[in-house]
């Protein structure tokens, strides 16, 4: 299933992709189901089982609706893992070699912003804005010292996370908080699918284009570390929580790596796509072109 956010006269409501309709859980269900989907996820099986039952009518044309991120605000950091592609770890020329466990960052609530929303452009702080596709995993259920064999059973779904990156400002402060962390630099949808749908999320093509032009283009099997590797890790001796975002890393292909390098600029479209769950689009807000 796949299970969206969408703005209803102001406000974020959880929806259902039913085709091309968005059914609207809490509505649909009489109320017995959340309108939103942090307490959506929270509430387990039961409810993705309800929801699997509702009925199709009455739902709006998915064309008709302003998504949000599937998470508008998540209640943690997002926990994102750098350098979990071993062409992209050497691209980057950070450490020789690969590393050896996960190299954990965050990105704090406030960088969330959803499909289709502009990228804010941050000129006066950095002129080397960049992009990195990710396949992220969202926890489902509350977990601590994860069994690799069952990690993927805390899983509640995937969507596509772009993890935008000040690169001026991540070399000047050294780690890497302050420039993947400004606001609006974590785009993230256009709706989370079920794991259910994706048994093995290590066989996915992912892609980011800007403008059009093809930038990245890897498959998921080429991480050091798996999402399930990752998620046993990441939760030894730290209590995951439900709704909790896991970035998984991006594969090699980002601008500031290329010959010459390039960045983002005002204006520009990048895509992000990941195959079995869909498209994430954003323009860079403004239009004044920099050289
Ligand atoms: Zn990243």
């Amino acid at each position: 299933m796949r299970f969206l956010t969408y703005d209803r006269a102001g406000g974020a409501r959880l929806g259902l992709l039913s085709g091309e309709l968005v059914i609207d859980v809490a509505e649909a269900s009489g109320g017995a189901l959340p309108a939103d989907m942090l307490s959506f996820i929270e509430a387990g099986a039961p409810a993705l089982e309800a929801a699997s039952r509702l009925p199709a009518a009455g739902g709006k044309p998915l064309a008709d609706v302003r998504l949000l991120a599937p998470i508008p605000r998540p209640a943690r950091n997002i926990v994102c893992v750098g350098l979990n592609y071993a062409e992209h770890a050497s691209e980057s020329r950070i450490t020789t070699g690969l590393p050896e466990v996960p190299v954990y960052f965050t990105k704090p609530p406030s960088t969330v912003t959803g499909p289709e929303a502009a990228i804010p452009w941050h000129g006066e702080l950095s002129r080397r804005m960049d992009w990195e596709v990710e396949l992220v995993a969202v926890i489902g259920r509350p977990g601590k010292d994860i069994p690799e064999a069952r990690a993927l059973d805390y899983v509640f779904g995937y969507t596509v996370g772009n993890d935008v990156t000040a690169r001026d400002l991540q070399a000047r402060h050294q780690q890497w908080y302050k420039g993947k962390g400004l606001d609006g630099f974590c785009p993230l949808g256009p709706w989370i699918v079920t794991a259910d749908e994706i048994p093995d999320p290590q066989t996915l093509r992912l892609q980011l284009r800007v403008n059009g032009r093809p930038k990245q283009d890897a498959r998921t099997d080429d991480m050091i570390f798996s999402v399930a590797k990752l998620i046993a890790d990441w939760s030894r001796g730290m209590t995951l929580e439900p709704g909790d975002l896991l970035m998984t890393g991006t594969p090699s292909g980002v601008g500031f790596a290329r010959k010459p390098p390039e960045y983002l600029q005002p204006g520009d479209v990048v895509e992000a796509e990941i195959e079995a769950i869909g498209l994430l689009r954003n323009v860079v807000a403004g239009d004044e072109r920099h050289p």
